[in-house]
């Protein structure tokens, strides 16, 4: 049993050797990446569940590196927060969607991440503002998508203020991945918001899964009676989008729509709506 525990031990250290040497690798690809402004902004449409058009976009950050080629922001956002880099990126990444939408002349709203970390920053909203005065954007053009992970109880009062500033401005709100997080109802009840997004999991398995299927109609249903606006992501099937349109969900983005895509290709759909 002694020797099980040391040979246990010393693969530990090994693997967790290997593992510090990877993130450092990937902190300095980060770096360089950032310096060099090689991130890019893909966008995935938003649709009217009804009619199929399109009502806006959301923006998601690529990462293509050289040799790793693809790395996912569920990867490398979490890093960027940890290294106090996500204000320098988001900031990169509001540049980019602000001239994309001056290039396109784009009408309808584009929606970015705001990671809780960021919202947290005291300059946020004036960063913010500066930004879109760079480049004459007004703020309906762009929507916040929030995580519950934004609405910490402690900082409730303090986020509160600045999201009905930002409202106030003009910002559209959103709470993204609703539902996974831990936000009161009756929290929710007084935040200035215009639209809950149904988290993917919800989603994945609708409509045989009975009771993603209760949870997501409960949300539809919340977001009716509270006045907002209700979004599935993540939609796959034409089972879940019947679903969702009978249930009264009003707006929907996934890959059965489309993926997210360079700006550019995304031109034609851009014409139409
Ligand atoms: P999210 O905000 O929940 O974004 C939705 C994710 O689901 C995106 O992954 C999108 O590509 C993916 N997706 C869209 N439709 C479908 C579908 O039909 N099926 C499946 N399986 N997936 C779908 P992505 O682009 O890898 O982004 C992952 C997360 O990284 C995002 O989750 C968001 O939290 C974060 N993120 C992305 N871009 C940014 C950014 O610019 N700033 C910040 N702070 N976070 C970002
Ligand atoms: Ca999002
Ligand atoms: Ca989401
Ligand atoms: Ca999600």
């Amino acid at each position: 049993a002694k020797n099980a525990g040391r040979n246990q031990y010393c693969f530990y250290q090994e693997s967790v050797g290997q593992q510090t040497q990877n993130e450092l690798k990937l902190e300095q690809a980060l770096r360089q990446a950032l310096q060099q402004q090689h991130l890019q902004v893909f966008y995935q449409p938003k649709v009217c569940l009804k009619t199929q058009q399109l009502t806006g976009l959301e923006a998601l950050v690529r990462w293509q590196h050289r040799e790793h080629g693809f790395i996912s922001p569920a990867s490398f956002i979490p890093l960027a927060e940890k290294l106090g880099l996500i204000s320098l990126l988001s900031d990169q990444v509001l540049a980019q969607v602000c001239r994309d939408i001056r290039d396109y002349k784009l009408a309808l709203p584009v929606a970015v991440n705001i990671s809780a970390m960021q919202l947290l920053e005291p300059t946020f909203s004036q960063r913010l503002q500066h930004q879109l005065q760079q480049y004459q954007i007004a703020p309906k053009c762009i929507e916040l998508e929030l995580t519950e992970s934004c609405l910490i109880p402690e900082h409730a009062d303090n986020t509160l203020m600045l999201l009905t500033n930002l409202r106030q401005q003009g910002f559209r709100l959103s709470i993204d991945d609703f539902g996974t997080g831990y936000s009161s109802l009756s929290y929710l009840r007084r935040l200035p918001i215009d639209c809950l997004k149904i988290d993917r999991s919800f989603v994945d398995e609708l409509p045989d899964n009975s009771e993603d299927a209760q949870i997501a109609q409960a949300i539809i249903a919340m977001a009716k009676a509270l006045g907002l606006d209700v979004i599935a992501e993540g939609v796959e099937h034409p089972q879940q989008q019947a679903f969702l349109l009978k249930a009264g969900c009003s707006m929907a983005q996934g890959y059965l729509y489309a993926p997210a895509l360079p700006i550019a290709e995304l031109n034609s759909q851009l014409a139409k709506a």
